[in-house]
């Protein structure tokens, strides 16, 4: 075979390769196939606006990030608040998420909200209105916030391209499953598609411990 010939085939071999993984990256995305959607377990946390910790933590105090999450531009921040419910229970080191928000934010699992004594609504990120109060305590001061506790709706996070390659739209539910021995079908699953958003599907720790997901796991669209 003679070199030019030898390049020709090299070059077929690498547009079938890349045919099929096209290909099989689309079958990735349907229904009831392989396991490709990362699931990602969110601890209880909050958002929070600056006017908020700055009296939490002291005027001119600064965010100190820690770790980068997987949606774009959002962080776990070295910065905790201890979370205090009408039952006069509290839970420590709930960790604070930037970037600053427009309102403040507790999320909680059930389990929590138990053993606070909150009965928590099931929301999207944002949607606080009519949700319980709660008091937050940071080093400088305790501030009570009138609303914003709930319980985070589980969601499904994609880029406008995945929404795209996965045929959903914003606003859309689906229903996702994952594997295992305690596998289970996670139905009403909110999709949440940004051009900040990365592929991920979000359930809290209630919902992780259902499952048996430890720290992360794969899920796949049943419907
Ligand atoms: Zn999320």
């Amino acid at each position: 075979m003679s070199v030019s010939e030898k390049e020709a085939w090299e070059e077929v071999i690498r547009l079938v390769v890349e045919t099929v993984s096209r290909e099989l990256s689309v079958l990735d995305t349907l229904p009831g196939h392989s396991f490709s959607i990362p699931v990602e377990v969110s601890n209880r946390h909050c958002h929070l606006t600056r006017e908020t910790f700055e009296l939490l933590y002291g005027k001119g105090q600064q965010l100190t990030p820690i770790r980068q999450l997987s949606q774009v531009g959002e962080f776990a921040c070295k910065e905790t608040v201890t979370v205090v419910g009408p039952n006069m229970r509290f839970l420590e080191n709930v960790r604070i998420v930037g970037p600053w928000r427009k309102h403040d934010q507790v999320e909680l699992s059930f389990t929590d909200g138990f053993y606070l004594g909150l009965e928590l609504p099931t929301r999207l990120s944002g949607d606080i209105v009519d949700s319980p109060p709660v008091i937050l305590v940071g080093p400088k001061q305790a501030v009570t916030l009138k609303e914003g506790a709930i319980r985070a709706a589980r969601h499904l996070h994609l880029s406008p391209d995945e929404a795209q390659r996965f045929q959903l739209r914003n606003g859309d539910k689906v229903d996702i499953e994952v594997p295992g021995t305690n596998g289970l079908v996670f139905r009403e699953v909110i999709v949440r598609v940004s051009p900040t958003g990365r592929l991920a599907f979000h359930i809290d720790t209630d919902e992780a411990n259902a499952a048996g997901i430890k720290g992360t796991g794969f899920g796949r669209l049943v419907r």
